[in-house]
């Protein structure tokens, strides 16, 4: 997500406010309830693997790292027990954890080669995505779209179909025009719409479930940049003319602010010559808000509306906060606030009526959750476990910051997406099994367990998240 309430010009007055708030709210301070934090080292235990979220954990037995394609197909056909790929942890979900072998593909990094003709590069797997976009404006390259953050591997990215906003545009994985499998068989196997066209559609979101991923072809576009305008707005304002406002942008997205009528618009377009900074993203405004939001909730009856009214007075009205650079630079934000983050995509209409039940649950339900919710759009594909498969979509995430348990929150928003058909982000929390993810995915569920069940008879992919999600 990308929040930094960031662009928020009367920041001074948040500050204030915060630095003035030292009662604590019940509901939202660090309790004994909260998960512990995984795994710490254990003199004479396997060094042990934590991803970013903190909330899994594994000691892996062996841990891999190989430095080129020879060594890969070697470590992954003589590897003991399950093997898991990890490319740089951002995942919620426990894609990656096992206890035997860690393979990561952090030296399987950097552009193998590119073709102005068609616009197509060639790219290692392992290549962390704040690589690419300067990887790729070398050679006068750019994606057409990123995710609001550029820490993941482009392997790990797709893995999950790991997403951006903007009605016109798919998600990562619809920009992979051909990839390198790297196979529990020893093969590597270039798939791509002409060559092993199944597997391809399967494996742009393959969840680390079908091999490694060594190499992607990607179709970008000539490099461009981009300009970035953050304001503060009324949210049903925004929701009023949002068909027109993700019609008229390339980008655009909104940050509902809980317990306030207020959210944050994010409108991206291609930048004017004219085009300059305006203000600057505050990374401590997350934490601001929640000092803010803790000091006054204590007080009953009155905190949500006393809060309501000091976000008027910090927020409105404040000028917009202009980002403009490469589009690379532009479309990442910085994420300095650690949190946990459960994610539904919904059939594009139902997306505002969700979002509001989603915002008076947790109103009426006094629910200690001052994060915003991010909400975004992303275009149909028929790629076959896409979150978007079949459907332009609507993007909710909701996020609880990283010291506190986000269970009991999560659960009381869950079921909302439920009665929206909602489609959990594969790389982001969720309760599912996969008797009801089956069911959302009626045209491909049985395609991409085939393909699976033809790469790796044996299961030696699968751990026991992979397991559960998949029914296998
Ligand atoms: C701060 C933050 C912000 C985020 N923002 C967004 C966002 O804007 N949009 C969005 O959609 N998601 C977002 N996410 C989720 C995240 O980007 C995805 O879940 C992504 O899959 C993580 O990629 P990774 O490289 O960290 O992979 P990991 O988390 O390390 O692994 C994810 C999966 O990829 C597999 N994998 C990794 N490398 C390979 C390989 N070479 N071959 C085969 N399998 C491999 C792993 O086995 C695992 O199944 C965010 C996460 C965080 C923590």
């Amino acid at each position: 997500m990308t929040t930094n309430p960031s662009g928020i010009s009367r920041r001074t007055l948040l500050k204030g406010l915060a630095a003035s708030a030292t009662v604590p709210l019940a509901g939202c301070s660090p309790s004994p309830a909260s998960p512990p934090l995984a795994a710490p080292y254990v003199p004479g235990k396997p060094l042990p693997w934590i991803n970013w979220g903190k909330n899994h954990s594994c000691y892996p037995s062996q841990r891999l790292a190989p430095r080129n394609e020879q060594q890969l197909l070697q470590g992954l056909t003589q590897a003991k027990g399950t093997v898991r790929a990890v490319g740089s942890s951002h995942a919620f979900s426990a894609l990656v954890p096992t206890d035997d072998t860690l393979l990561t593909t952090d030296y399987l990094s950097g552009l193998v080669s590119h073709d102005p003709a068609t616009r197509q590069a060639e790219v290692w797997g392992g290549t962390r995505l704040h690589s690419l976009g300067p990887l790729l404006e070398s050679v006068g390259l750019a994606t057409q779209n990123l995710p609001d953050m550029d820490y993941p591997s482009l392997a790990g990215a797709i893995a999950t179909s790991t997403h951006g906003t903007g009605k016109h545009f798919g998600s990562l994985s619809t920009q992979v025009a051909g990839l390198t499998l790297a196979t529990v068989d020893g093969q590597l196997l270039d798939v791509s719409a002409q060559q092993h066209p199944q597997i391809f559609n399967a494996a742009r979101t393959h969840l680390g479930a079908l091999g490694i991923v060594s190499r992607v072809r990607l179709q970008c576009q000539n490099s461009y940049r981009l300009t970035e305008v953050s304001q503060v707005e009324p949210l049903e304002q925004m929701l009023s003319e949002l068909d027109l406002r993700m019609s008229n942008n390339r980008h655009f997205e909104i940050f509902a602010l809980p317990y306030s009528p207020l959210g944050i618009s994010v409108t991206t377009n291609e930048a004017k010559a004219a085009d300059v900074n305006q203000g600057e993203e505050d990374p401590g405004a997350l934490n601001q808000l929640r000092q803010v939001f803790e000091s006054v909730s204590w007080l009953p009856g009155v905190g949500e509306s006393l809060y309501a009214w000091l976000l008027d007075k910090a927020f409105g009205g404040n000028p917009p906060v202009v980002r403009t650079g490469p589009s690379y630079r532009v479309l990442a934000h910085a994420r300095t606030t650690r949190f946990c983050e459960m994610e539904y995509s919904v059939p594009v209409e139902a997306g505002p009526e969700c979002l509001r039940k989603v915002l008076d649950t947790i109103e009426r339900r006094k629910l200690p959750a001052c994060f915003p919710i991010e909400y975004r759009h992303v275009k149909s594909d028929d790629i076959m476990l896409s979150m978007y498969q079949g459907r332009d979509s609507a993007v909710l995430s909701i996020h609880q910051f990283g010291d506190l348990d986000y269970r009991p929150f999560f659960a009381e928003i869950e079921p909302i997406f439920h009665q929206y058909e909602g489609r959990p982000h594969w790389g982001k929390i969720h309760t599912l099994q996969a008797p009801q993810l089956a069911a959302l995915y009626p045209k491909h569920w049985q395609d991409f367990l085939a393909i699976r069940e033809s790469l790796d008879p044996k299961g030696k992919l699968l751990n026991a998240h992979l397991k559960q999600v998949l029914g296998v």
